[in-house]
């Protein structure tokens, strides 16, 4: 991973009193960083090798419960532990925190020390190893969106979260004078980012007050989610000790435009795109149709794993930019995919169904299965839509709400195949939890609606 430090380099920094501190994390189900903080010395003397955590890691939802049935981890068997590895190519400073370095780690089995399968690292580095069994490397970039707010996260939730300011007044779409305003947090979001090997092309303002959109250049898939959860914890702890804070939710007010986080996909073999055709009338070669196909054909399939959550789908609804039907395009914003760089060696597929609550991990893990499967297939590429694609009535829907993107994951024999079957049940657990959670709540709006008319 270009930009990282050796474990060498590490050793002489913690030597020359530079380091004294080495986060050594894992990503959870949530695409969080998880882990520990430990002092320098004793992580280059010993800790380098393994560390512990509890399984429950990766089994809980958003405020950490404990739910009951996941078969990888329970009140039953005493809540075990896992081996968290650290990977000794992920090792980065972290510029914005004084005398501080980050690893990412593995997370393994206590007893095998063999990949825990549900593991998002494991599931992209297991789709990873399948398609160089075909003989191609993915090259991917996610777009992060996200909107900062005046407040601080600790006044925000001490005030139940109702007087949410967003940090601009205005649109800010491509807005210069705008997104100066917003230099404070951002400037050192590129920054540091840079400085921690991030390949950071720009962020800029969204189409909404107070959103901006952080672009980091696309890479290897694996570096790819890595960069983009070092990028999105950045976000949050430079909002923080700027006293602000920024929100990933895909969508904090129903009059508002939501945050996605799109998709850019290509394979490559040797340092060469492999999606380019210049025969074709768009430039895509045949595998690139095939790999489009298969995305397409499964989209409803793993819609979860693009939005796992009740808010993500709030996100989807009519002339919002926010897709509603699983058909592509070219370099039009309505539809799920979008062909981008038509004609030109960067031609590409944009997957615009996730929302910047997905975990990149499992988002590209789903996608690389999906365009794997049309390759094999040898899959059929329908027509592109042309025009609005909200109004393409025999378009298959990309499922509306939880509930339904939960049944389409169950029901799914391509993913229990393709990431085996454990992992969909564990998932689909994960999925049912978060709209049992959401079932026991009375809203406010339910309350507004009700309370003296009902
Ligand atoms: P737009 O603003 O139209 O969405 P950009 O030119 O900003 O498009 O590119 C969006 C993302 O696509 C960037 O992160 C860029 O690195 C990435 N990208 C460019 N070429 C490729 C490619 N061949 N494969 C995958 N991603 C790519």
């Amino acid at each position: 991973m270009p930009g990282t430090l050796t474990f060498d380099a590490l050793k002489k920094m913690v030597k020359d009193g530079s380091v004294d501190t080495v986060l050594a994390c894992l990503v959870d189900m949530q695409g969080r960083l998880m882990g520990k903080r430990f002092h320098a010395v004793n992580f280059v003397e010993t800790s380098y090798k393994e560390t512990h955590c509890c399984n429950y890691l990766l089994a809980t939802d958003l405020v950490m419960s404990t739910p009951e049935g996941f078969a990888s981890t329970s009140w039953e068997t005493g809540y075990g532990d896992y081996v968290m590895q650290p990977d000794l190519e992920t090792i980065r400073p972290v510029p914005w925190l004084e005398g501080t370095v980050m690893v990412l780690c593995d997370v393994l089995d206590h007893d095998t020390h063999s990949p825990v399968p549900h593991s998002p690292r494991a599931m992209l580095k297991k789709q990873i190893a399948r398609l160089k069994e075909l003989g191609f490397d993915a090259m991917m970039a996610t777009e992060l969106e996200f909107f900062l707010f005046e407040q601080s996260f600790d006044a925000l939730r001490k005030d139940g979260y109702r007087n949410l300011v967003p940090f601009s007044g205005y649109n800010e779409d491509y807005n210069i004078f705008q997104t100066t305003k917003e230099e404070n947090v951002m400037r050192p979001v590129r920054n540091h980012l840079f400085a921690a090997g991030l390949p950071i092309e720009n962020s800029k303002g969204e189409a909404e007050a107070g959103q901006e959109e952080l672009n980091i250049r696309y890479s290897p898939a694996l570096d790819c989610a890595d960069y983009h959860t070092i990028a999105k914890h950045a976000v949050k702890e430079i909002a923080w000790q700027q006293g602000q804070a920024a929100s990933f939710l895909p969508k904090w007010d129903k009059d508002r435009v939501g945050s996605s986080s799109h998709v850019h996909q290509s394979l490559w073999k040797d340092g060469k795109p492999m999606f380019v055709d210049s025969n074709d009338e768009l430039g895509m070669s045949d595998l690139m149709r095939h790999y489009m196909a298969g995305l397409i054909a499964y989209a409803p399939e793993y819609t979860y794993f693009l939005a796992p959550y009740i808010n993500s789908y709030k996100r989807f609804a009519k002339g919002t930019f926010a897709p509603t039907k699983t058909v592509w395009s070219v370099d039009n914003r309505t539809a799920g995919f979008r062909l981008c760089g038509a004609g030109t060696k960067g031609v590409r597929v944009e997957c615009r169904i996730g929302g910047s609550d997905l975990n990149p991990y499992l988002a590209q893990a789903v996608m690389l299965a999906a365009g794997i499967k049309g390759i094999e297939d040898k899959m059929e590429l329908a027509p592109p839509t042309r025009g609005d694609a909200y109004g393409e009535s025999k378009a298959v829907d990309i499922p509306q709400t939880l509930r339904a993107a939960t049944e389409t994951l169950r029901g799914s024999t391509f993913l229990r195949e393709v990431l085996g079957d454990d992992v969909v049940t564990h998932y689909t657990r994960a999925a049912e939890w978060e709209q049992e959670e959401y079932d026991r709540v009375v809203t406010d709006w339910e309350i507004a609606r009700g309370f003296e008319r009902a």
